[in-house]
């Protein structure tokens, strides 16, 4: 190289081996930097340990509230986002009557006591002269006399509260801290400059939060890089660094946007890269029966045995079960179909496919109606073939349990069909070939892995309780155990199944490493079922009215309540809401809930209508919290036309199948999310006749109510579900680990989304380990997020 690279090019030094590293040179000059200058020189490159440090602050209600916000150390303070802006004046803009946020300086600080209004007594009110450039003001605090001490004259702070226009500033948070960079707008009536707005908690107010976010603004440039350059550039994202600044300290709207956007992207493209990760390895290390002899028994039951013709839908269904099921890759599929789209069927055939295989099958139920419901079901389908099916659960008699036990560890019963039951310890198959999992989302995801994990029995024991156990704990601890593959040995092929429509956004963040099937089409001779809000005095005798007239005219009819006692206490209240789909949590965006002592209790409900508009009607009663025997005998009387109305909670959301109901009543709808409000329509319109769903509410505006009044596919559902909950508590998957989102929200950001799943395919068809340098960091950012289990060849 000659040097002749241009004026003013410094010909770098070459440094020739074995010679001492000479100093560096100063940029761009020719002279060589003392020791004090190269000291003072900034540092270069980032040191993402000093983000893991502990924050150093005072034991107390500071540290607690940060705390309570999971914020720990400085990084977890650096992506503690603003929730969104508030306004930023200088002291001579300040509007009367406007919330604002100002950074001054305190010139002096007085306190006295007040005479308070109303009540008795005597408050503390301290008062500071405080100014910024701008101007001063008297800044005005109750009931903090320590303040004068804590902010001597000459100390700066960040106010935040409301001016009244006679110089006085009355503060509702406040922090010591440094300059909030309030620049006003140049001109008068502009858009003023805008603050950050944190979430914030007991102890540590948003001021608060804004000021310890400042100083640790300094710590931006050791906030390490987890994507890949090529990456970056290939998506226009700036580092992570860069992002979080942008959304703490913007310049402009687009520029904390393109921040969002960065940390969204990375965390999609990790949750897409740990399911597909997922997958490989399933493939990789875990085997599984091949299912590929000839249908002797299912080509029979499908053409003898079935007293209906399957819908196109189950037929590509059964089609693709059927060439997984002939993969020594154990089946991961989800099988997505509204109540009544006739998943059970189809997933009878894939556990048949077992049968004739001389293997064995399970069908695992979230609860015992459930199961109940699909051992009969099952049994009906079945007709005439001779497939040697039990039952197990909680309240299997004894004798009757260690019978099913000793035959299925001898391989004399081919099917079994039960509820979490079936994880327990001494449950030990002889080879059990598929595991189908009904209404998924209600199992922890270690409980389905504990299923899976079955294939050969022999395994420590699995815990006990669906949705909480009292030792959480030790249920985990055992569940754990549980959840281990198996040393050696096949998985059985699963098939996970849902009626709550997923869309496609959603079942990519949720289930990415699924296969997916869907049921769309309901089998025919189905009638549509009418849905009506009703609301007010007038409306309810009507709506009784419509009830009474389908009873006249010999059908029956459901009464669902979401409560089980009147004022019910807060932990059935909580079971209940917890029973409930994951949507029904969305309740909150309109409005507050009613008290719980507002739901018309099921028992109660059931003794007034006895009493009261269902007179001389036979009814039944069914919650929760009824012993397995009167469940079942409640069910009974219904199924068989001896009860003429079903008083129930939501156990009966999912299973429960009497086509000759054809009208419900939902009391409180509006407690209910949209697709349980559609789950538990799905248990009219089941026969031959119209159907009526009658919602009663104090709120007939309701939106979620008013969708389903006039919607009845259950994924057009699913999708305005999605839009109308609101930010932030999107994508609740938190059964799962993965697919929580911090920063994503969907559906806004599925196009993101859809990037991320291309991206990280791309990825790992080059790097299928993820072990090359350049994705070292990602690798460590995946696992930190979400744990070493994540790339664990479990189940999602
Ligand atoms: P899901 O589990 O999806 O709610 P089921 O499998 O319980 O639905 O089926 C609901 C009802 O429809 C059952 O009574 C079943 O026998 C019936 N069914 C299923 N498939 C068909 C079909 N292709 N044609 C007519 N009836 C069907
Ligand atoms: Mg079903």
């Amino acid at each position: 190289m000659s040097a002749a690279a241009g004026a003013g090019a410094v010909p770098l030094a070459p440094r020739r081996a074995g010679e001492d590293a000479s100093p560096p040179r100063a940029f761009a000059g020719h002279g060589k930097p003392t020791r004090e200058q190269l000291l003072a020189a900034p540092l270069r490159w980032g040191r993402p340990s000093r983000l893991r440090a502990p924050l150093k602050l005072p034991k107390g209600k500071l540290a607690n509230g940060l705390a309570a916000l999971g914020v720990h150390d400085v990084g977890d303070l650096l992506e503690h986002l603003p929730r969104d802006r508030r306004e930023a004046r200088s002291v001579a803009r300040l509007r009367p009557g406007e919330q604002a946020t100002v950074a001054v300086e305190v010139r002096s600080i007085s306190g006295r006591a007040v005479r308070t209004r109303g009540r008795r007594g005597m408050r503390g009110l301290v008062e500071a002269t405080v100014f910024d450039d701008s101007g001063s003001m008297r800044a005005t605090f109750f009931n903090q006399p320590w303040l004068v001490e804590r902010y001597p004259p000459g100390t700066r702070l960040v106010l935040h509260g409301k001016a009244d226009g006679h110089g006085r500033f009355r503060v509702s948070t406040h922090a010591p801290g440094v300059d909030i960079g309030v620049a006003d707008a140049p001109q008068p009536g502009a858009r003023g400059a805008s603050v950050a707005h944190y979430p914030a908690s007991e102890g540590v107010s948003s001021t608060r939060l804004l000021t310890l976010i400042r100083e640790a603004g300094a710590l931006l440039p050791d906030v390490h890089e987890s994507l890949p350059a090529r990456v970056r550039a290939a998506e226009g994202l700036p580092r992570r660094g860069q992002a979080l600044a942008a959304i703490h300290f913007p310049d402009s709207e687009q520029a904390s946007a393109k921040g969002l956007r960065r940390l969204a992207y990375e965390e999609l493209l990790i949750c897409q890269l740990a399911f597909l990760l997922r997958r490989g390895q399933r493939a990789e290390l875990l085997r599984s029966r091949a299912l590929r002899e000839s249908p002797t028994l299912t080509e029979g039951w499908l053409r003898d045995a079935l007293p209906f013709a399957l819908t196109d839908d189950q037929r590509s269904a059964i089609a693709r079960i059927g060439a997984d099921l002939e993969c020594a890759t154990p089946m991961q599929r989800l099988l997505m179909g509204e109540v009544g789209s006739g998943k059970t069927v189809v997933a009878l055939w894939a556990m048949l496919r077992a049968v004739e295989h001389g293997a064995q099958a399970a069908l695992m139920a979230p609860t015992e109606t459930l199961a109940e419901q699909h051992f009969a079901t099952i049994q009906d389908l079945l007709g005439s073939e001779t497939v040697r099916i039990a039952l197990l659960t909680g309240s299997t008699p004894a004798k009757r349990r260690a019978d099913a036990l000793g035959k299925l560890a001898g391989g004399e019963l081919s099917l079994i069909v039960g509820t979490h039951a079936l994880i327990e310890p001494d449950v030990v198959f002889r080879e059990l070939a598929v595991a189908v999992i009904d209404e998924q989302h209600r199992f922890g995801v270690r409980q389905r892995a504990a299923l899976e994990h079955r294939a050969q029995g022999g395994l420590a024991a699995a815990a006990e309780g669906l949705l909480a156990t009292e030792d959480a704990a030790a249920a985990q601890a055992t569940i754990e155990t549980a959840a281990r593959p198996p040393v050696s040995g096949l998985q059985p092929h699963t098939l996970h199944m849902t009626a709550t429509p997923i869309p496609r956004t959603l079942a990519l963040a949720r289930h990415g490493d699924l296969d997916r099937s869907v049921l769309r089409e309901l089998p025919r001779g189905r009638r549509p079922i009418q849905t009506r809000i009703v609301a007010g005095e007038q409306g309810r005798a009507e709506a009784y009215g419509a009830l009474r007239a389908q009873l006249d005219a010999g059908r029956q009819g459901y009464v669902v309540c979401p409560l089980v006692e009147e004022g019910g206490d807060a932990a059935t209240a909580a079971s209940v809401v917890g029973s409930c789909t994951a949507s029904a949590r969305a309740v909150g965006g309109e409005g507050a809930l009613p008290g719980a002592s507002e739901a018309r209790a099921a028992t109660v409900e059931f003794e007034r209508l006895r009493k009261g508009e269902l007179a001389g009607r036979k009814l039944a009663l069914l919650h929760g919290q009824m012993r397995p025997r009167e469940k079942q005998n409640a069910m009974a009387r219904f199924a068989c036309g001896d009860a003429e109305v079903l008083v129930a909670t939501t156990v009966i959301e999912v299973g429960v199948d009497v086509p000759n109901a054809t009208v419900m009543l939902v009391e409180n709808a509006e407690r209910f999310g949209i697709s349980q409000l559609h789950q538990l329509r799905g248990r009219v319109g089941r026969g031959e006749h119209a159907s009526l769903c009658l919602l009663l509410t104090p709120h007939p505006a309701s939106a979620r109510l008013r969708a389903l009044a006039e919607h009845t596919d259950g994924f057009e559902l699913a999708e305005i579900d999605l839009r109308l909950r609101k930010e932030g508590e999107l994508i609740g998957t938190r059964q799962s680990g993965v697919g929580q989102f911090r920063f994503a929200v969907l559906p806004q950001d599925a196009e993101l989304l859809e990037r991320s799943r291309a991206r990280a395919k791309q990825i790992l068809a080059e790097d299928p380990t993820l072990s090359g340098p350049v994705h070292g960091l990602l690798a460590d950012a995946l696992t930190q997020m979400l744990g070493s289990e994540a790339t664990a060849p479990l189940p999602a």
